[in-house]
């Protein structure tokens, strides 16, 4: 009984212990971050997509200014020297403002690329960590089951070897198995309680040989039920 219960508390513990659990966990706490940066990641793209958008179309414009500027002069419309020279002018401020613009315009495609390739690599970290999280969750549920079977084959043979034992003793054995860190009886071999670990003294070994074999006998310093076995020395 004692042993199928010790064998019981190790399965339940291997059971709340498997590794793959607490890894799980910290993979799983891991995806929440990256998937929170991602989303981050994202938004700034798309701010930056449209911000370069307008950059580009304000560039656009300019130079078709410039354009129609220069077309006009070309054309030798402007017959008054002052106006030409105004018209040149605002070439040259229409070409300074092409350039700024021009600045602003690789600025932001700059940023839009290093935002482009931050959200590339936590999709690529997002994808290998749902590969680990999926693997981690087969092996874990794999071994859970394992360890669930064993449990109840245990289990059932616990409850048939408890049902061969009077109530009144396996209440004992219950309560012991609570107040004595899960170990509620404990062989006696070679005169020593296997449960304390203690050598029994001469006059109570004569009164556990004296005892009839049905009696119920009891450690005198851990008070664990005794079972008298081949070896007990006595
Ligand atoms: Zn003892």
């Amino acid at each position: 009984m004692q042993e199928l219960d010790s064998r019981l508390d190790a399965l339940r513990h291997q059971l709340s212990t498997i590794p793959e659990a607490a890894a799980l966990a910290e993979f799983t706490a891991r995806r929440t971050e990256v998937d929170g940066a991602a989303r981050d990641l994202q938004i700034e793209v798309g701010d930056l997509t449209t911000e370069q958008k307008r950059a580009d179309a304000d560039v656009e414009q300019v130079k078709a200014r410039r354009e129609r500027d220069q077309a006009m002069i070309d054309a030798g419309s402007i017959s008054d020297p002052k106006a030409l020279q105004r018209m040149l002018g605002e070439l040259e401020s229409l070409q300074r403002r092409i350039s700024d613009l021009e600045d602003v315009e690789i600025e932001v495609m700059e940023r839009l690329e290093t935002a482009q390739s931050a959200l590339e690599e936590r999709t690529a970290e997002l994808a290998k960590l749902d590969r680990d999280i999926e693997a981690l969750g087969h092996t874990r549920a794999h071994k859970a089951g394992d360890l669930d079977e064993q449990v109840a084959a245990v289990a059932a043979e616990r409850k048939t070897t408890a049902s061969g034992i009077p109530a009144d003793l396996l209440a004992l054995y219950e309560k012991l198995r609570v107040q004595k860190g899960g170990v509620g009886a404990a062989a006696l071999r070679r005169r020593e309680c296997t449960g304390c670990r203690l050598t029994l003294n001469p006059s109570d070994l004569a009164a556990i040989a004296a005892a009839p074999t049905d009696e119920v006998v009891r450690c005198e310093e851990c008070s664990r039920i005794l079972v008298r076995t081949g070896e007990s020395g006595l």
